[in-house]
């Protein structure tokens, strides 16, 4: 790995003003399970010049109720969160999507924050020693375009520059259903808008600003929720496709829905044909299963990854099934 400097950063200030000081050449690391992974690997034409821990900084791994809010702080584990008894009962789609992130040793380093902040997925970006320096590493080329795109966007490329890989998180959909907010050190951000399909950035952050909380409004009472994830193995793995719903009805019907998709998009792809579909109808099957044709009804696949959309279509039936009152 390349030479970097390190520093335990004692507040958020502090923190901040390293950021600021290397103008864009220094990181945030939380549990680093993303991040070191690639500085080893090599992967992006440069490292960073510095890594700002902010582990170091007390009091950012809250998971509390407030004010109508659950707060769960940026450094909260992922395996904290899977077995938060609150979290479980009234959360459940992102209780089961932290269970099912990665294996347990990465959930016990791995942070809330980081896994939203975590870079996008796609094998000729992450080859190691930059092997492969494509568009979105400021080259002429991608390489998916011409190769193999098994693994890539079922929604066609990000808006600018088309770029097809895929936004891994197992949490961030969840949110995205539980109509989430990010806290950051400069704002509060939506979680519709946190993420981004320029080329190059994951986030809507900027170089210096930090995840300090998530703040999920607390659902309403005749409210539910679920997550289900397909990927090849079942004891560790990125997701293929990830599908989150969260349903709130009354009288049998469904009052509001939001559901959202992942790793099929160069963000979470939120399905609005799916949600409209559902407003006013009763959840039986063959209504959620209508729902999960019209979640993919905007797919634009390639010939190998036209698998990803018979997926999509088949979680977000189940997830919307399990939603039923
Ligand atoms: C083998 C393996 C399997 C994995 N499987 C999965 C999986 O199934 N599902 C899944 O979702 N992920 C998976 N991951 C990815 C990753 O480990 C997790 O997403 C983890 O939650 C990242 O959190 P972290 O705290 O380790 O982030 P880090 O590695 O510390 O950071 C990741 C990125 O986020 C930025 N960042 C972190 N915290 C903040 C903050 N507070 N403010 C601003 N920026 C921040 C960092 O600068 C960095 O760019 C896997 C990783 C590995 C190595
Ligand atoms: S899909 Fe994106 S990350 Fe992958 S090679 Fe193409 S431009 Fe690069």
């Amino acid at each position: 790995m390349k030479k970097f400097a390190h520093f335990n950063a004692k507040t958020l200030d502090e923190a901040v003003s390293i950021l600021e000081r290397y103008r864009g050449k220094a990181n945030v690391i939380a549990g680093g399970t993303d991040l070191l992974g690639q500085m080893k690997d090599r992967i992006l034409p440069n490292n960073p010049e510095a890594l700002v821990n902010i582990k170091s900084i007390p009091g950012l791994d809250i998971i509390t109720e407030q004010g109508g809010f659950l707060k769960i702080g940026t450094l909260a584990l992922l395996e904290d969160i899977a077995h938060n008894a609150v979290i479980k009962s009234k959360y459940s789609a992102l209780a089961e999507a932290a269970r099912r992130t990665a294996s347990p040793h990465i959930r016990e380093m791995g942070t809330i924050g980081g896994n939203i902040c975590q870079d996008i997925r796609c094998w000729y970006y992450r080859n190691p020693d930059n092997r492969f320096p494509c568009l979105r590493k400021g080259g002429g080329r991608c390489y998916a375009l011409d190769g193999d795109k098994r693994y890539h966007s079922i929604f066609g490329g990000s808006v600018k520059e088309g770029c097809l890989a895929v936004h891994p998180s197992d949490t961030a959909p969840a949110l995205v259903s539980l109509g989430a907010y990010v806290q950051t050190t400069k704002r509060k951000i939506h979680i519709d808008d946190f993420f981004q399909v320029e080329i190059s950035r994951t986030t809507v952050l900027d170089d210096k600003e930090i995840v300090t909380e998530i703040q999920i409004p607390e659902p309403a009472k005749n409210s539910r929720s679920a997550f289900l994830k397909y990927a090849f193995r079942k004891s560790i793995d990125f997701p293929i496709v990830n599908c989150a719903v969260s349903v709130t009805s009354a009288g049998g019907q469904v009052e509001s829905a939001r559901i959202c998709l992942n790793a099929v998009f160069v963000k979470p792809y939120r399905a609005t044909k799916a949600e409209e579909y559902l407003i006013g109808k009763k959840i039986t099957k063959a209504n959620a299963e209508r729902a999960g044709k019209a979640a993919v009804d905007d797919a634009k696949s390639f010939e190998e990854n036209d698998y990803m959309v018979n997926a999509a279509k088949a979680l977000v039936t189940r997830a919307v099934l399990s939603c039923a009152e």
